[in-house]
């Protein structure tokens, strides 16, 4: 069981994404638990302020250290680790949620307005993260974002059927393509080998495509991805294929 103590001013924000579908059966099965605290109750003026202005001016509200100290505070255990969703943080990648999906405890902390005092990164935070270059008014949405992308990689959270292992990213490389029925739609059809019934060329048709993607989406990939000498091969193919059919535009 992996639980997430999520530490926002908008609670009511995530009912919703993490309420529906997968995510809520993961929790009524006990696989994650979700438990919510909202950042304001932690203040103690009477106006429960959790922003202030930013000292040096010039720029717009910070969050307060106090609230957050104390929200912490009151979820903290051994196990946890603290993290802040910040566009300064490591980004979050599948390795990434891989590791973070064998933790026990993850305090998610959503920052807003100009963002955190420095002193709670200096001493609350175990690790920034980030959910990619763009900056986004609050920490909620990549909070849920991470919420997500962790749960589904802990065992029994998806379905047999739903397996993430040839998920894009998982290997290292993107996904192959996908069909269903009906079997001819608007005159488009499905690749006859997906209706072979043959699972040995279907396994080798969808490990093509799968690389064939990555070398036209993402080619940065494949300098990292584990790959045999037979999808060295492949690849090689493709690039011949490619060339050749630059050649042909050319003429
Ligand atoms: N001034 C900050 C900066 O430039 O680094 C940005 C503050 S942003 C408007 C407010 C909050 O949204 C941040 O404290 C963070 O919690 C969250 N946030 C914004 N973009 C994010 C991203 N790409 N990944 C994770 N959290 C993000």
């Amino acid at each position: 069981m992996l639980k997430f103590d999520v530490l926002t001013i908008f609670p009511q924000m995530f009912s919703g994404p993490l309420d529906e579908s997968i995510l809520k059966r993961a929790q009524e099965e006990e696989l994650i638990e979700i438990e919510l605290s909202n950042i304001r109750d932690f203040a103690t003026d009477k106006h429960s302020q959790v922003d202030d202005y930013s000292y040096g001016g010039g720029a717009g509200m910070v969050m307060k250290p106090g609230p957050i100290f104390r929200a912490v505070e009151s979820v903290n255990s051994k196990e946890a680790e603290v993290i802040l969703m910040s566009p300064q943080g490591r980004v979050l990648e599948q390795d990434l949620v891989c590791e973070l999906a064998q933790q026990q405890h993850l305090v998610l902390i959503c920052g807003r307005y100009e963002g955190v005092d420095e002193r709670i990164r200096e001493e609350l935070i175990d690790r920034e993260i980030s959910i990619g270059d763009y900056v986004l008014t609050g920490g909620e949405l990549p909070a849920m974002v991470l919420i997500d992308a962790v749960s589904r990689m802990i065992p029994g959270v998806l379905g047999k059927e739903e397996s993430a292992v040839e998920d894009s990213f998982y290997q290292g490389i993107l996904d192959y393509p996908h069909y269903t029925r009906p079997r001819e739609y608007q005159g488009l059809g499905v690749p006859e080998v997906l209706l072979s019934g043959d699972h040995q060329r279907i396994a080798e048709w969808r490990r093509r495509a799968a690389l064939k993607n990555t070398l036209l989406n993402r080619p940065e990939l494949l300098a990292e991805a584990e790959l045999s000498a037979e999808d060295e091969e492949i690849l090689a193919e493709l690039k011949q294929e490619f060339l050749k059919s630059v050649e042909d535009g050319v003429e």
